[in-house]
C-alpha cells in the first residue's frame, strides 16, 4: 500500500497510509431484462444480490481509514430504502412500470437495462454520493463487485 510522508507545521513528520476498506451487503431484488434480450432473464424473476463494496480513505490518528460501522450505516441504509424487497425497473419498460405502480408494489425507477453491469456502475455512483453527503472525510468508492448469484458477478474497477 502506497505510504505518503508529509511535513506538517509543529506536527513533524507525518505518515499517511492509504487503506481500502470492504463491506458486503446483501438484498432481494426482482428485475427482467428488455432491449431485445431473449434469454431467461427477460422473464420477470429475482435475485439475492450481493454487493461487495471497497471504499479508499487515509488513516487517521485513531488508525482507520473509516468505521466499518459509518459504510454499514451509509451504503446498507441507501439499499435497504431504495432497493431491497424491490423491483428494479427500466423506466422504458412501461408495461411492468404500470403494473407496479397499478399494484403499489415497491419499485425503483432507473433509466438502464437492469444489467449486472448496469447496476454496478449505478451503486458506485449512488454510494459514492451518499458518502460524501453522510460522512466528513474524503472517501472514494474504489471498486464494486456485484453478486447475483453466488457464482456470477461483475466488478466495476
Ligand atoms: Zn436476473
Amino acid at each position: 500500500m502506497p505510504k505518503i510522508i508529509s511535513y506538517q507545521k509543529g506536527k513533524g513528520i507525518k505518515r499517511m497510509t492509504s487503506m481500502r476498506v470492504v463491506k458486503r451487503f446483501r438484498w432481494s431484488m426482482a428485475h427482467r431484462l428488455i432491449h431485445g434480450y431473449k434469454g431467461p432473464c427477460a422473464s420477470l424473476h429475482g435475485h439475492e444480490y450481493e454487493v461487495e463494496v471497497t471504499v479508499t480513505g487515509e488513516m487517521d490518528a485513531v488508525g482507520m481509514a473509516v468505521d466499518f460501522a459509518d459504510i454499514k450505516r451509509t451504503c446498507l441504509g441507501w439499499i435497504k430504502e431504495h432497493l431491497d424487497h424491490t423491483t428494479i425497473v427500466c423506466e422504458s419498460d412501461t408495461a411492468l412500470l404500470d403494473f407496479l405502480q397499478r399494484e403499489n408494489q415497491r419499485h425503483y425507477v432507473v433509466d438502464f437495462n437492469t444489467t449486472a453491469e448496469n447496476l454496478a456502475i449505478h451503486l458506485r455512483e449512488v454510494l459514492q454520493k451518499e458518502l460524501n453527503r453522510e460522512l466528513d472525510r474524503p472517501l472514494s468508492v474504489t471498486h464494486i463487485r456485484l453478486l447475483e448469484t453466488p457464482s456470477s458477478w461483475v466488478e466495476v474497477p
